[in-house]
């Protein structure tokens, strides 16, 4: 068994640390939080570095299809920027991952060299009022009219749906008993007329705002269902298929970013704060929350990676990438809470970065599947009875 990291994810991980020491100062990153504005020149820059091809097979311009790579400039991203972690993703997985698994040969052709240039945004459109956990719920309509798709409904939480050239959206397709069969995905451009957007304020991930997305008679072509004619009514094993275990893989590696920075404050906030004397490090009850939060970033890290192995070699990861997901983002939730209670006051105070460590580290647990619904996941794959 061999845990030492490859060469060239080495390689990756410097590249983006050495994006992130120029782009990302902490100073900018605060501002974008403070002013819940998506910085698209400063993915731009990410893009030129050919990031975004790490999803997109060699033949369609990009660097073949690196799971553990993505999941490397995720976390390294999430460390500096929570921000830029999701624009990376709405590009590399919603986009490149989706299109390269499931698109038809002309959006193949058309799309994956545009994502792995980094050029074209995806946002997620499956939330809605009603449809949460329960996706196979959704109401959104999609009806044929001849050449043309037409959607009506409203989507809730769509993330970054303004700043993306397309919303990714799940829709209700076929007759309402066929639960399962009458489900399929289409790709709405986000300036289609019909569509009518309103910003949801939230307490994390501020600055790749989330709306509700109103549909009325919005009319695409039917070259915009995924997979093309063959795709249509196949919405629901797409969502269950690989996709949905590298999506939960994607939120676990934002949570070991955030949690990697939480740890690495709250450290160096403790090596330097004197009380009594002494830097609070020297004081047990410091130290073990420190050696904790260590403990369950280590823990996280496995996790994650040997999941994201699996899922890059094709082997069955539906259990494992439940596990990673549930595990690393509910010990980024506890570790920037630690984090926040070594820094006290500090912690709290918008002056430091601590305070939106925990603000985005709240949100982790929630997207991408909630924790029930993975312990639902194992549970279940696991065959306990029910
Ligand atoms: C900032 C933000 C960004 C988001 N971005 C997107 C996006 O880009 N695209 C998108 O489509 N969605 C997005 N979402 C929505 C997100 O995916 C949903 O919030 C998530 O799926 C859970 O839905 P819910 O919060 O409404 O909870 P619900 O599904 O209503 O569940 C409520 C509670 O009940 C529990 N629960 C529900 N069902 C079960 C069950 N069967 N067993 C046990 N417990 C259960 C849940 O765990 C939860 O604790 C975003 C949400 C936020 C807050």
């Amino acid at each position: 068994m061999d845990f030492s990291e490859p060469e060239h994810l080495e390689l990756l991980r410097d590249t983006v640390h050495r994006f992130a020491e120029r782009e990302l100062p902490r100073e900018t990153v605060r501002r974008w939080d403070a002013e819940d504005r998506f910085p698209r020149e400063t993915f731009d820059k990410l893009a030129a570095l050919g990031l975004t091809g790490l999803t997109v097979p060699e033949e369609y311009g990009g660097a073949g299809r690196d799971i553990l790579g993505a999941m490397v400039v995720i976390e390294e991203l999430a460390r500096h920027s929570l921000v830029m972690a999701v624009a990376f993703i709405d590009c590399a997985c919603y986009g490149g991952m989706n299109i390269g698994d499931v698109g038809s040969e002309a959006q193949k052709a058309e799309l994956l060299p545009r994502i792995a240039r980094g050029e074209i945004l995806f946002a997620y459109g499956l939330t809605e009022p009603d449809a949460a956990s329960d996706l196979a719920s959704v109401t959104t309509r999609a009806a044929r009219e001849g050449d043309e798709v037409v959607i009506d409904g409203t989507k809730r939480f769509c993330t970054a749906a303004k700043e993306a050239e397309y919303i990714y959206t799940l829709v209700r397709s076929g007759p309402a008993e066929a639960r399962y069969e009458n489900l399929s995905f289409v790709l709405v451009p986000s300036d289609a007329a019909g569509l009518t957007m309103t910003h949801i304020p939230t307490m994390g991930l501020r600055g790749v705002p989330s709306y509700d997305v109103a549909f009325e008679g919005v009319r695409i072509p039917a070259a915009n269902i995924i997979g093309g004619e063959a795709g249509w009514n196949r919405g629901w094993p797409m969502l269950a298929g690989p996709a949905l275990d590298v999506e939960k893989l994607e939120v676990a590696a934002l949570g070991l970013g955030v949690a990697q920075a939480a740890v690495e404050d709250a450290w160096t906030y403790a090596e330097e704060r004197i009380q009594f004397g002494k830097p609070i490090a020297r004081y047990q009850s410091i130290r073990h929350i420190l050696a904790e939060c260590r403990t369950r970033l280590h823990a996280a890290r496995l996790v994650l990676y040997q999941a994201a192995w699996l899922a890059g070699e094709g082997l069955p990861c539906g259990i494992e990438s439940s596990m990673a997901k549930l595990y690393a983002t509910e010990a980024a939730k506890e570790i920037a809470l630690a984090g926040q209670t070594v820094m006290s006051a500090y912690g709290y105070a918008t002056e430091y970065d601590m305070e939106r460590y925990v603000r985005d580290a709240l949100l982790l647990p929630i997207i991408g599947g909630t924790s029930a619904i993975q312990r639902n996941n194992i549970a279940n794959r696991l065959k306990l009875p029910r």
